[in-house]
């Protein structure tokens, strides 16, 4: 270690410690780290490569008494232009790892595997349950903590349990029935990192597994302005509505703030369609939100999570 370690908080002795299994990037552009290709510098950018890692990172936050979140692919984060003063935890090299268990029908994924490729995996091995998710980007780690899916299955119907490491109980396994499993959202806690997934499913045709991921591909390409940056679905589907229909039949496709634009594909898709700002999509969304509200008196909930705001 150096000399300037002497002085260093326990962020920065990270940084400069050769043993630590990660690497720590200071004032790193968001923008590189989201799909929305927006946001401004996180103070520090902290890719762990292994469980004790994260810990380290979670201990020397505390020590630091600086914030913490942990990012996956960001394609479902809104990071402000002034960035996140504190430290965004990515999973690396231990938590990439996708297998299948020795029990038939499990399927086993870090939390910074891709759930495309666990999509591809389970059509692969015959497995029925994932087709829903065919398309959507991001970790599995994200979509577990997001419950992302469709309006009506997410993760929580093929996940068996969960491995968590947070700052109380170090690294444990949750079973997927203790975890309240809502519309993108769970009862996952805020501090917990999610390590690994298990994820448990049925014996199907192939072709028949092929067929509902084509079909659910073509419907997305057919319906998802996927040529620009988004963040996919901006707001929630209120009880029983639709926020893509309300949007629209409000008049407010197209509506502009800046580059942040109301998809003319998808009305609940705000794209950048260059050079948007972080505020530019806040504001459009309050636009959004308050003209919806007028016409149906319904208060559109955020689906897209907020950093550094
Ligand atoms: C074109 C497009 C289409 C999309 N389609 C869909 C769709 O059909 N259905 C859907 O539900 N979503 C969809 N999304 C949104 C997004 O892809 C999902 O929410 C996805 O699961 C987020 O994964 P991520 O790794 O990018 O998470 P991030 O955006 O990085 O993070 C999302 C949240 O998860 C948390 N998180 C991330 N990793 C971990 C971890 N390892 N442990 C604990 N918490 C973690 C973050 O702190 C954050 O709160 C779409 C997005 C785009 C851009």
């Amino acid at each position: 270690m150096s000399a300037n370690a002497k002085h260093a908080t326990p962020v920065q002795k990270l940084l400069l410690d050769p043993g630590f299994d990660g690497e720590v990037m200071t004032k790193e552009p968001m923008a590189r780290h989201t799909s929305y290709r927006i946001g401004g510098p996180a103070a520090y950018l902290v890719r762990a490569d292994s469980p004790s890692a994260v810990r380290q990172v979670m201990d020397a936050c505390a020590e630091e008494g600086i914030p913490w979140t942990v990012v996956g692919r960001g394609t479902n984060l809104l990071v402000s232009d002034a960035g996140y003063p504190g430290v965004v935890l990515v999973l690396g090299r231990d938590f990439k790892q996708i297998g299948c268990s020795p029990e038939r029908g499990r399927i086993v994924a870090g939390g910074a595997a891709l759930l495309s490729s666990v999509v591809q995996l389970a059509m692969r091995e015959g497995l029925t349950g994932l087709e829903f998710a065919v398309g959507t980007p991001g970790t599995i780690g994200g979509a577990v903590r997001m419950n992302a899916g469709t309006r009506d299955v997410g993760m929580g119907t093929v996940v068996d349990s969960v491995v968590l490491i947070d700052p109380g109980e170090g690294i444990h396994r949750v079973s997927a029935s203790d975890i309240r499993w809502d519309y993108r959202s769970t009862s996952i806690p805020d501090d917990a990192v999610i390590a690994e997934c298990e994820i448990s499913m049925e014996e199907s045709d192939l072709i028949l597994i092929r067929g509902r991921m084509e079909a659910n591909m073509a419907r997305r390409k057919k319906s998802q302005p996927l040529g620009l940056p988004s963040c996919g679905s901006v707001f929630k589907n209120p009880e029983g509505a639709s926020a893509a229909k309300m949007i629209d039949e409000a008049g407010l496709k197209g509506r502009r703030v800046g580059g942040a634009c109301v998809s003319e594909v998808h009305a609940n898709f705000i794209v950048n369609t260059g050079g948007a700002t972080a505020e530019d999509v806040r504001q459009l969304m309050d636009i959004v939100g308050s003209e919806v509200e007028k016409a149906y008196g319904i208060k559109l909930q955020p689906e897209v999570r907020f950093l550094g705001f």
